[in-house]
């Protein structure tokens, strides 16, 4: 069970990042994103990709992040650029049960106490969307981006084109060529 926590979604101004942070956790493999902030237009747009591009990943908002924290039963792991180093902290986090917390703006100092690891990807300033991205793929071992989610969209890789599957009419269809 892999958990992203996002912290500091301010819906006017965050809402394609905060998109990109789920779509991102779904496609590479965790189960559920939370939150902070209350924004149904976001769950929406998630539950609309789910809805046709399959798997079970929800989504919810309004998540109370202190609480959320503190009930957390496994590990919790922040991305930070402060933080320890992912390449030697990975091999040691062997947990099942995994929260991963990104924030925005500015993460309270409170965060940094409760987590039970701050990894960095890195050392520099980066995005929520890269460090949440290559910790998860590095923690997959690089295989969860190529496994499919059987929805009723269906890409399948096409080197010029774009070649979609939609499976409840069992028919292909094909945009005209790219480049
Ligand atoms: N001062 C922030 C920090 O502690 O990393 C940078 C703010 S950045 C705009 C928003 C989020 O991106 C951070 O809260 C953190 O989760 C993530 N992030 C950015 N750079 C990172 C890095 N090098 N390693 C891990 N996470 C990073």
């Amino acid at each position: 069970m892999i958990v992203v926590l996002r912290l500091g979604h301010r819906p006017t101004r965050d809402q394609r990042v905060t998109t990109h942070v789920a779509l991102t956790a779904r496609a590479l493999g965790a189960d559920e994103v939370w939150v902070s902030t209350p924004d149904p237009d976001l769950e929406k747009t998630i539950q609309s990709v789910v809805g046709r591009f399959g798997g079970k990943f929800k989504i919810k908002t309004g998540v109370d992040w202190r609480k959320a924290i503190k009930a957390w039963e496994g590990q919790v792991v922040h991305l930070t650029m402060y933080g320890e180093s992912l390449s030697k902290a990975l091999p040691t986090i062997k947990t099942k049960r995994l929260m991963i917390v990104v924030g925005a703006e500015k993460v309270p100092r409170e965060v940094y106490d409760l987590a039970d690891r701050n990894i960095s990807v890195g050392n520099q300033p980066h995005s929520e969307v890269a460090a949440l991205a290559i910790f998860l793929d590095r923690r997959g071992g690089g295989k969860k981006l190529e496994k499919g989610q059987k929805g009723r969209l269906v890409i399948v890789p096409n080197p010029r084109g774009k070649t979609v599957i939609d499976r409840s009419k069992e028919k292909t269809r094909r945009s005209p060529k790219q480049g």
